[in-house]
């Protein structure tokens, strides 16, 4: 058994080492690449805030209502308030006598049609389900208030739901059992079924928003189950997503324009390297759910601890 395996692993590395002089160049080429990548994330990740993170527009979903131009305006928006934020605060540095000029900070974030960071804004049942919403006359704001209330506004659609589906049940069972409905009845009938889809759709649409809710407050809130096709998918407004290699924000809701601006500043701010903070009115507070698009005290803090360590290791 032993010789056996040897000569497996000796035939095996001679494959390696053939393929890999033969391709000597690509494997050359390609993990200079991945080097190089990965040292600038190295660069970014022990001395944050030296470099502006540059980003670029990539998937831009027109379902939204917004124009390309108008989102990429937001983002700068959201990104010159960590900008603001960073340039006014004094960065003394600990061990060394002088503190660096805020003239010499560079920013933050610099947009770049090649930028290293891909900002996405992807339309799904999140969006849809707000928009919905919105046409019903319910602006989401997330917070165990805003659950409460469109609670009760669940209920109130859910009572009046199954009453209507009661109706329409016992209507069909009957001229079922006469064999069948005129034309003139059968019409009123489909048309009682299509407003009764219709009503469905509102109901899980509020289901899908009471769900997001719930999930963000990670507290004894009810999680709901759908009526008919299943929308119950974790629910993000947006997300910060980091590999080896690249980074990128996904922008998936927002009811209001603030609350567009928040969700970006938050993503930005985790980009930096930024965690939670605990005042709820924060942005980067773990739910969407302040009223402003300004930081607080808190995320400055939380600003200055991530990016402080920078002049500490100049
Ligand atoms: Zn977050």
């Amino acid at each position: 058994m032993k010789v056996v395996k040897y000569l497996i692993s000796t035939s095996l590395l001679v494959v390696f080492i053939y393929f890999g002089y033969t391709n000597r160049n690509q494997i050359l080429a390609t993990s200079s690449k991945y080097l190089g990548q990965i040292t600038q994330q190295i660069t970014k990740q022990e001395i944050p805030c030296s470099q502006p993170i540059t980003y670029k527009i990539g998937i831009f979903d027109q379902r939204f209502g917004i124009s390309q131009k108008d989102f990429l305006f937001d983002i700068e928006k959201s990104a010159s308030t960590w900008d603001s934020a960073w340039k006014m605060s004094s960065s003394t540095n600990p061990g060394s006598s002088s503190n660096s000029t805020n003239s010499t900070k560079k920013p933050l974030f610099e947009y770049s049609p090649t930028g290293d960071m891909v900002i996405n804004l992807i339309y799904d049942y999140r969006q849809q389900a707000t928009d919905k919403l919105t046409q019903l006359g319910i602006t989401i704001e997330n917070g165990r208030s805003s659950y409460d209330s469109l609670t009760s506004e669940y209920k109130t659609m859910v009572t009046q739901y199954n009453i209507d589906k009661a109706s329409y049940e016992t209507q069909v069972n009957y001229w079922n059992s006469r064999g069948g409905a005129t034309p003139k009845v059968f019409a009123e009938i489909t048309q009682q079924k299509n407003l009764l889809n219709a009503h469905a759709d509102s109901i899980n649409s509020i289901i899908t928003t009471l769900n997001s809710i719930a999930n963000s407050l990670n507290s004894s809130v009810q999680n709901y189950n759908s009526i008919g096709s299943s929308t119950g998918q974790e629910f993000n407004e947006g997300e910060y997503v980091q590999t080896a290699t690249s980074t990128k924000i996904d922008i998936y809701q927002y009811s209001t324009h603030t609350a567009l601006i928040r969700v970006l500043e938050h993503e930005l701010g985790h980009a930096l390297g930024m965690e939670h903070v605990s005042d709820p009115q924060a942005i980067m507070y773990r739910i969407n759910q302040g009223k402003s698009d300004s930081l607080t005290k808190a995320d400055i803090a939380e600003l200055n601890k991530v990016c402080h360590s920078t002049q500490n290791l100049k």
